[in-house]
């Protein structure tokens, strides 16, 4: 009776154990989608805010210009918002830089670690990151995990069959 129970208790702690790898297998491979957009969408953020400060400046400059049109004036010196404008447009090509390098990212399919665009394997796992070949190693790779619990169950059925024959 006891070992029954005991059979009993140690296939829910090894069916506990596999729920617990797939769950992390899981979890990593979200985390790792959902941190290379929030990567980007917070880039898209920051070129956004810029855009809105230069347009800020263009309004200023436009504004002041006008003004000085219609008082009669001469134009005002805008060299500092050029310069700002100056700078602003280099950092919106580097943060376009950035959003180009998070795209071309190699998301492992195996571990969800992102790869350099360039490489052909995972840094971490040693997964083929060839896009669809990667994704199709990981898809039978999860096939085989979930054939595994039925030939296990077969396994343990024959020698409970047996261990109660002798
Ligand atoms: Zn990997």
């Amino acid at each position: 009776m006891s070992d029954v129970m005991d059979n009993v208790v140690d296939k829910i702690k090894e069916e506990a154990v596999k729920l617990k790898d797939g769950a992390i297998k899981l979890t990593h491979k979200v985390i790792g989608k959902t941190n290379n957009v929030v990567d980007r969408t917070k880039v898209k953020f920051a070129i956004s805010d810029i855009n809105g400060k230069i347009n800020d400046i263009y309004a200023k400059i436009g504004e002041e210009l006008y003004k000085s049109h219609t008082d009669g004036t001469t134009a005002p010196d805008f060299s500092e918002e050029f310069a700002s404008l100056d700078g602003m447009h280099g950092e919106i090509a580097d943060l376009n830089d950035q959003l180009n390098e998070l795209k071309e990212t190699k998301l492992c399919a195996s571990c969800g670690t992102y790869n350099d665009k360039d490489n052909e394997y995972c840094s971490k796992c040693g997964a083929p990151l060839n896009g669809e070949a990667g994704e199709e190693a990981a898809a039978e790779e999860e096939a085989a995990a979930e054939e595994e619990p039925a030939e296990a169950e077969a396994e343990t059925e024959t020698e409970t069959a047996e261990t109660e024959e002798a």
